[in-house]
């Protein structure tokens, strides 16, 4: 399958015409085009209302028009393990998947900690001039739990979020200071939510199906304990909670109840949470081992009603490249965490379809809510902001094969799958980055 990343430029600027522009920040849904000067969105206009007409041309028939989908969880891997994904590639998966931005995780090596680290990430991203990438740093040294990391410093480097994902924090009064400390520069704290003291060493979602393979489980208990725990220490607190992919009824029911009292509370879910369940394991599937695991059609269906009513603010892929020795082993052993950054569109759309959940609600949960979580630019297509935009052909039928994926790991769930919806091109600040060349 083929694909380009020679930027299509033009001095004047671009016209994208005939396609359906979905702006929920701009209130904009139906027939415009999309007229770019200088890198910057110059005008929405009425189709053909002869907006541009010195500027090249990018045909969007048939096609979706979004602000660029923004993806706030994301491991590149880079430093430490680039036999998994460098920056480069995790960038170069992320425009392939409509992503124009993307916000990535602190468990690389040496752990994104500290403000060298954070400066490495941003200066290795600017060379590779693809997506755009936003570091978030870690709220502990190395991960441990234990001392709050450099977040000063890190926030003057340029981190978006503090976050110790893949690590929960089982230290309350550390989760305490994080907050606290954290608000001062108005940085998010992004947790995983899992008590370590009833998780054990679980490997699936705990029930019937964990039962029948004889593998130890992940009770729901283990994530929702960890949620009320740390929205009561919100309350009183201070600082912002961001709850990374939420996985159960309870937890979205939790989260429901701290935003009906008011609490500065976000959540986000998964693309694999909400299509997928702990069915998907069936004969010890590596590929279908992440934390938190796949859980119940329950369970599934509540993240999908969160998404609808607005209890769940955004959706996050959590892409977590490994090579397929770490995953193609004894269930027991594979690592967690599953690539997601070229599936998720369709999958979203999808899913959007058999919930009755709008477009705009779709792209509000995949750029405008990251936008304003992160606090920073994009989300829209308003005047003057910088052209971050993703076309997608709703039409497209594909099927998966992660042998043709820009990621340079395989670690799917979903291959073989024939999806339908397909990211047609990709631009970041007004340059053409990403386009199908079969298109
Ligand atoms: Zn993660």
């Amino acid at each position: 399958m083929a694909a380009n990343f020679q930027p299509v430029t033009s001095a004047k600027g671009l016209v994208i015409r005939g396609g359906v522009v979905i702006d929920p920040a701009s209130g904009v849904n139906g027939h415009r085009d999309v007229v770019i000067r200088d890198g910057k969105i110059n005008a929405v206009t009425e189709p053909e209302g002869g907006a541009g007409a010195d500027l090249t041309v990018i045909d969007a028939s048939g096609c979706l028009v979004f602000p660029g989908l923004i993806d706030m969880h994301v491991h590149l891997r880079e430093p430490g393990y680039e036999y998994k994904e460098t920056i480069e590639s995790g960038a170069r998966a992320a425009l392939a998947g409509g992503f124009s931005a993307v916000a990535c995780m602190a468990n690389t090596n040496p752990v994104n900690d500290s403000a060298a680290v954070t400066e490495f990430i941003r200066e290795r991203a600017r060379e590779v001039a693809l997506a755009r990438v936003y570091p978030i740093g870690a709220v502990s040294k190395q991960l441990k739990g234990e001392e709050l990391a450099e977040i000063g410093e890190m926030h003057r480097a340029g981190i978006v979020a503090i976050s110790d994902d893949g690590m929960p924090i089982m230290d309350g009064g550390l989760m305490r200071r994080a907050l606290e400390y954290s608000s001062m520069f108005n940085l998010p704290v992004i947790v995983h939510e899992q008590d370590g003291t009833i998780a054990g060493d679980g490997v699936m979602n705990e029930g019937a199906v964990s039962m029948r393979l004889g593998l130890k489980g992940l009770p729901a208990a283990a994530e929702e304990a960890m949620v009320a725990r740390d929205l009561a220490i919100l309350e009183r607190a201070g600082g912002r909670l961001h709850i990374a992919h939420l996985s159960t009824a309870g937890s979205v029911a939790l989260v429901g109840d701290a935003k009906r009292r008011g609490l500065p509370v976000t959540a986000e879910v998964t693309p694999h949470h909400f299509s997928l369940t702990e069915a998907a394991v069936g004969a010890y599937n590596g590929n279908a081992k992440m934390n938190p695991p796949l859980r119940t059609a329950r369970d599934v269906d509540a993240v999908r009603r969160g998404l609808a009513d607005g209890t769940i603010d955004a959706i996050a892929t959590d892409h977590a490249p490994h090579h397929r020795d770490e995953k193609e082993i004894e269930f027991d052993r594979a690592l967690n965490g599953i690539i997601g950054l070229e599936t998720a569109v369709p999958l979203a759309l999808r899913m959007a379809e058999e919930t009755n959940i709008t477009l705009s609600a779709l792209v509000m949960a995949m750029s405008t809510n990251p936008a304003r979580i992160l606090g920073v630019p994009g989300g829209s297509l308003a005047l003057g902001v910088p052209a971050d935009v993703t076309i997608v052909d709703p039409a497209r039928r594909w099927t998966v094969c992660a042998a043709h994926f820009q990621s340079k790991s395989r670690n799917t769930p979903f291959e073989g799958m024939e999806l339908q919806g397909q990211v047609v091109m990709t631009l970041v600040g007004g340059r053409v980055v990403w386009r199908r060349a079969d298109v």
